[in-house]
């Protein structure tokens, strides 16, 4: 159980870039980040739009002279402090991370960077050799994958309650833009332009929130063959594709499907997985986060519910508020920048820590994962290999 003690000795100077008014993401993250008191928010470059930024920066408490235009300036005038930020979030659309987190490494901070991390695996790879260099931590937000039942869907799996892995069947599909709502939401029309929002849409704007559940499920699961499916049911958002499905052929013989879509009509989210193993299924909706579903062959469906003793110690460690209470998006995304906080302290002083969260190196796979499913879609639906 949590009860808000201090996770390090001091909070972190922090700022944020983009996040700004009328943003979709940028209240998760500072919710998320100061909620603990891991995170003091300083300074920030919030806006694409300076006076805009400027003046949001100070609703938020923010001094005006750290409220930047941009982040080249903000990273170069907070060098100069003496009280000057140690990390920075970016919530920015997708064309920028790659530069903006390979400047804030460069300029020494630590980094929580949006998915998608960048654009292509050569990329992705520069920023995780420049993190080792810099030994800065760059953690990805893949929110999610902070809920409590995830751990204990893990240590369910490691445990071998299911048997030998055979399906992995996740999806996230939702219906909030079966038409072209980017007409008129600024939000979503970057989300279908190749320049900003890189080489697919729904693939890594939905499809890599599961696909790294899976991961931090299945750790010791590698994909070694792909094959991928996209349309574009809206024609204008050619070549993005508003739904895709990608088949998966796993080293250990295991299959998997995901399905990412925004034409799901009818569907809030539909962010689910399940996990079918020889003797025995797991199943998790980010809907009904609080229930992890475990169904054993032959037996009644047993509904675990999060917080409760029968969960492994380890799915337990960051309950807030006891069994029964609905946990949800925002206690997830606390305890991923609570891990990230702890991670960026650990770094500091030259350790590092023992539990998981989604670093550089799970960013570089969301990206590698998107570029192999686009490359087998392009090809009419060809199987690759995974590279
Ligand atoms: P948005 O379009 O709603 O907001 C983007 C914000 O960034 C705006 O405030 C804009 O002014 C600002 N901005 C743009 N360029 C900037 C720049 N160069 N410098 C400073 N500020 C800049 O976008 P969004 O929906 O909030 O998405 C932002 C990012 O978050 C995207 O990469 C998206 O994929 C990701 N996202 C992640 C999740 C998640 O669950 N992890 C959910 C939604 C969005």
């Amino acid at each position: 159980m949590y009860y808000g003690e201090k996770k390090i000795e001091k909070p972190i100077r922090w700022a944020m870039v983009g996040g700004g008014k009328g943003s979709q993401i940028g209240y998760i993250h500072r919710s998320a980040a100061m909620r603990d008191f891991n995170f003091d928010l300083v300074a920030g470059a919030f806006d694409i739009d300076p006076e805009r930024g400027r003046e949001f920066g100070k609703q938020l408490h923010v001094d005006e002279d750290r409220c930047y235009p941009d982040y080249k300036t903000m990273f170069a005038k907070e060098a100069k402090r003496q009280d000057g930020i140690q990390a920075v979030s970016i919530a920015t659309p997708n064309g920028t991370h790659f530069e903006i987190t390979k400047a804030a490494l460069l300029a020494g901070l630590h980094v929580v960077c949006e998915k998608p991390l960048c654009f292509t695996t050569e990329e992705a790879e520069e920023l995780e050799a420049l993190a080792a260099k810099q030994n800065k931590i760059v953690g990805v937000t893949y929110g999610y994958a902070g809920h409590q039942v995830i751990e204990e869907a893990r240590q369910l799996i490691a445990e071998g309650k299911l048997g030998k892995i055979r399906i992995v069947n996740m999806q996230f599909s939702h219906g909030f833009h079966n038409v072209a709502v980017e007409k008129n939401t600024a939000s979503t029309k970057w989300r279908v332009d190749p320049k900003v929002a890189g080489p697919s849409y729904v693939l890594g704007d939905v499809g890599t929130h599961p696909l790294y559940l899976s991961e931090v499920m299945l750790p010791d699961m590698k994909i070694k063959r792909l094959m991928c499916s996209r349309q574009s049911f809206v024609e204008s958002r050619k070549p993005l594709e508003d739904n895709a499905m990608t088949i998966m052929e796993y080293d250990n013989g295991a299959v998997g499907y995901v399905w990412s879509c925004c034409v799901n009509c009818g569907s809030m989210h539909g962010q689910k997985i399940r996990v079918i193993g020889e003797k025995a299924s797991i199943e998790w909706w980010d809907e009904h986060p609080n229930q992890l579903t475990y169904e054993v062959q032959n037996e009644p469906v047993r509904v675990l519910e999060r917080g409760m003793g029968y969960l492994a110690p380890s799915a337990l460690e960051e309950d807030r508020i006891g069994a029964g209470h609905p946990e949800g998006l925002f206690e997830a995304w606390s305890n991923l920048y609570s891990r990230f906080a702890q991670a960026m302290d650990a770094c500091d002083r030259g350790e590092h820590v023992e539990f998981w969260y989604p670093n550089v190196h799970a960013g570089a796979e969301g990206v590698r994962w998107v570029e192999n499913c686009v490359q087998s879609a392009d090809q009419g639906a060809q199987w690759v290999d995974y590279k």
